[in-house]
């Protein structure tokens, strides 16, 4: 056979075989690695919650998640990465209460808006939110503390994981609940800001429970209260604000995984669900619930439940922001 023919008939034959691994691939994703963005740094929060979930979720999809930590700007740097990725479900955010819902109101010129540039793929995980204190606070109980800070306020720091954060917005919720501007203090995620607790390089902060239980258990720190109508069942001792004396500081957080806009469906489905078995898995549960964490009950989980959460969230804390002066 001349060359020409035998190169035209491989050539037809190659072509054939894409077609028919075309539909294939679209089938098996995921087919390799997807990268899960955390927007703050390691050690904090949403990694935490990013690397339980995301551990199981590898195990039901067959592929690798691997967590990418992108910090800055209070978590605005890694959404906004994570808006501009490509949206084939190869990459997806580990965002939470400020990445997808205070920051609105903080930066008017935000490069995204959570609800138009990003897919939701559900809830992992609600995160109430404490005041904890450096060990030697001069302040045992949250009166004290609310007395203190308003007498020191100039003196006082409260550390936060930067503007647009949830230690940001629900100290700013504070600090306009005591009428107090004290010195903040940014960091690239609480998991830094509460090293600088521990080493007493900071005063306070109001954080998600999930990075704190560990230390509040061992009294490396205090914990003045915690902003949910019940006490939590990881940290019993540990008063609601409301029985401490101050129910304007009402406060929980959570964190949720979003895709980029116009990830396909099929890919969405398969990390919701894969998200959802996650939280069904007794090992992840009892992780998640030893550190605080209020685990999504089915009602609460998917993709139609987080974009009404997202949404109501935006409505929540935009007139808290608004009203506090504070925009970027
Ligand atoms: N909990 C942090 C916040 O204040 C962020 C983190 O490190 O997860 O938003």
């Amino acid at each position: 056979m001349p060359l020409l023919h035998r190169l035209a008939g491989a050539l037809a034959g190659l072509s054939a075989l894409a077609a028919l691994s075309a539909p294939a691939q679209a089938q098996t994703y995921p087919a390799r690695p997807i990268t899960m963005i955390v927007p703050f740094a390691a050690g904090g929060p949403t990694d935490i919650v990013a690397r339980i979930v995301a551990d199981h979720m590898s195990k039901t999809l067959g592929q690798q998640i691997v967590i990418e930590n992108v910090v800055g700007a209070g978590g605005t740097t890694g959404a906004t990465r994570a808006m501009r990725a490509k949206p084939d479900g190869y990459t997806v955010i580990m965002g939470h209460m400020g990445t997808h819902a205070a920051a609105v109101a903080l930066y008017p010129k935000l490069a995204y808006h959570p609800l138009n540039n990003f897919e939701t793929v559900g809830l992992a995980a609600g995160t109430p939110v404490l005041i904890v204190a450096k060990k030697d606070f001069p302040a045992k109980d949250l009166k004290e503390f609310v007395a203190y800070v308003k007498a020191n306020a100039d003196k006082v720091n409260a550390a936060h994981a930067g503007v647009g954060s949830v230690s940001f917005t629900s100290c700013l919720l504070l600090n306009s609940v005591l009428g107090v501007k004290p010195t903040a203090i940014p960091f690239q995620g609480t998991g830094p800001a509460l090293n600088a607790l521990l080493g007493g390089q900071v005063d306070y902060m109001c954080d998600q429970i999930v990075n704190l239980v560990p230390q509040i258990k061992a009294g490396n720190i205090k914990a003045f209260g915690i902003g949910t109508p019940d006490r939590n069942p990881a940290l019993p001792d540990v008063p609601t604000t409301k029985e401490a004396g101050l129910p304007e500081f009402e406060v929980s957080a959570w964190n949720a995984i979003f895709a980029p806009k116009g990830t396909p469906k099929e890919a969405l489905d398969k990390l919701s669900d894969a998200l959802s078995k996650a939280l069904d898995d007794e090992g992840v549960r009892k992780r998640l619930a030893d550190l605080g964490s209020d685990i999504p009950g089915p009602d609460r989980r998917g993709q139609a439940a987080l974009n009404k959460l997202v949404e109501s969230e935006i409505a929540r804390w935009t007139p808290v922001i608004k009203a506090s002066g504070i925009t970027q």
